[in-house]
């Protein structure tokens, strides 16, 4: 019988990573980096469970690091096959790679440097070279329509709804003439959310792996736009500024899009903002381009006249050397910096965070998820001092969450997203969640369904069949 093994994502929120086995042929589905923790991260570095080399296929639901942050790694250790991706994910993961890979050797050089390693001698988990070598595997699928992998596997991705290019996908396993048609979710994103499309309901499944990042969560209610509107205006007034940790792909375009719209309409003043990011113009380039993920009301702004751009704001800096992210610590008056990572795991936001969190005039803004054991849970949780580089750097800015921006449906988007199935699946698994949160959803799904599911555990091996 087909069989699933969770690889990552269960228990935990990143590397995602699925084998999918049917009549001796293997298939990955997401090849995601496990990040926050050191026990965690520690998983990147073991001898995985499978041997690379023994797997025939890798498919991706959409390019965010916890989903494709282990393909370099993968091909280091002997998988030769193809990464199958839409275009949109495979030009955004030739952005992402690269970059994954340069700020684990930065970071490794500057460990090294400091001296305070607990690797000796501290190494990169891929080059740069790595992963420019590893996109050279990527094969382009169809957006949105059935793509055959073999006699085994075919696979008809949908919107999802979370990043540009980002899908949840619809498995069919053929074994022994029989077929199991299985549901990825990948990241389910919002609804009536700015620039991406909704995310597409299911329609049946046999089997369904479901996403529950938020599935203890709602997100605050409130208008998005109204509530950074306010931020902007109060820490301007009181000649502050604002750092908002962000990933170059993803959010850096909603919060563009956003301080567009409010400039405007002359809702905030027109600030220097700074998106301290080598990737983000290409990255919103990306988002410019693939209009296929586009939705209506994006496509309308994007066509009307004397708007422009809708993704560039009035005072845009963009800067892409190390010195001329520094050169922002020079900026006296009221911006916005807008850098990764976007859980202050890593990256250049940490040297703003280092210069602007002790001035109480200054405001962060959190609006992703921030997974236990980074840097940005312990700001969300009210910490008072931040270890930056290895000193104790004091708290004293406005920490701002803003929910509103996440990219990740929470718990009523995902039961809405479920509940288009007309009939219950044999088994859900739920994965992409702590502890608490992926058991909370199944909870409600019980209670609402009254489906069978179960929490996904790491490295547990389950039957799908007939
Ligand atoms: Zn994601």
């Amino acid at each position: 019988m087909a069989k699933i093994t969770f690889l990552g994502a269960a228990g935990t929120v990143t590397g995602s990573k699925y084998l999918v086995e049917a009549e001796g042929k293997r298939l990955l589905v997401d090849c995601g980096l496990f990040q926050g923790s050191n026990e965690l991260e520690q998983r990147n570095w073991n001898k995985p469970p499978v041997d690379p080399s023994a797997i025939d296929w890798v498919i991706l639901t959409h390019a965010h690091i916890d989903h494709t942050g282990y393909i370099p790694r993968l091909v280091h250790l002997g998988y030769r096959g193809p990464f199958y991706a839409n275009a949109a994910t495979s030009e955004l993961c030739q952005l992402l790679l690269p970059d994954s890979a340069h700020l684990q050797e930065e970071d490794a050089q500057f460990i090294a440097k400091k001296g305070y390693s607990t690797h000796q001698p501290p190494l990169p988990l891929y080059t740069v070279a790595e992963s420019q070598a590893a996109v050279k595997q990527f094969s382009e699928i169809p957006r949105a329509q059935p793509f055959t992998i073999s006699p085994q596997f075919s696979v008809r991705p949908h919107d999802a709804g979370h990043i540009l290019g980002s899908s949840w996908l619809e498995l069919t396993i053929t074994e022994n003439g029989k077929q199991i048609l299985v549901v990825f979710s990948g990241d389910i994103g919002r609804y009536n959310q700015p620039i991406l499309k909704d995310p597409e309901p299911p329609s049946r499944a046999d089997y369904l792996l479901c996403e529950s990042t938020y599935g203890d969560r709602e997100h605050p209610e409130g208008d998005a736009a109204e509530l950074l509107a306010g931020i902007v205006s109060r820490v301007v007034k009181r000649g502050g500024s604002i750092v908002i940790p962000a990933f170059a792909i993803g959010r850096t375009q909603t919060f563009m899009y956003y301080l567009r719209q409010l400039e405007d309409q002359q809702r905030i003043p027109r600030l220097p903002v700074y998106v301290d990011s080598p990737m983000a113009l290409s990255a919103t380039d990306l988002y410019l381009r693939h209009k296929e993920d586009h939705d209506l009301e994006y496509a309308r702004e994007e066509g009307s006249d004397g708007k422009g751009d809708p993704l560039s704001v009035h005072e845009f800096h963009l800067t892409r050397s190390v010195e001329e992210s520094k050169a922002i610590n020079n900026v006296k008056t009221p911006c916005i910096i807008i850098s990764a990572s976007g859980m202050v795991s890593g990256g250049r936001v940490l040297h703003h965070l280092v210069q602007r969190l002790p001035d109480a005039r200054n405001a962060v803004i959190l609006a992703g998820f921030q997974a236990e054991g980074t840097r940005g849970r312990a700001l969300q949780e009210g910490a008072k001092s931040l270890k930056l580089y290895g000193q104790d750097v004091p708290v004293a800015a406005e920490i701002v969450e803003l929910g509103q921006f996440s990219a990740h449906a929470g718990k009523s988007e995902l039961l809405r997203w479920l509940a288009a199935l007309p009939s219950p699946p044999k088994q859900t698994y739920l994965t992409h969640g702590e502890p608490a949160a992926a058991q909370a959803l199944q909870a409600a799904i019980s209670e609402k369904f009254q489906w069978k599911a179960a929490v996904a555990r790491y490295l547990d091996t389950v039957p799908v069949g007939g």
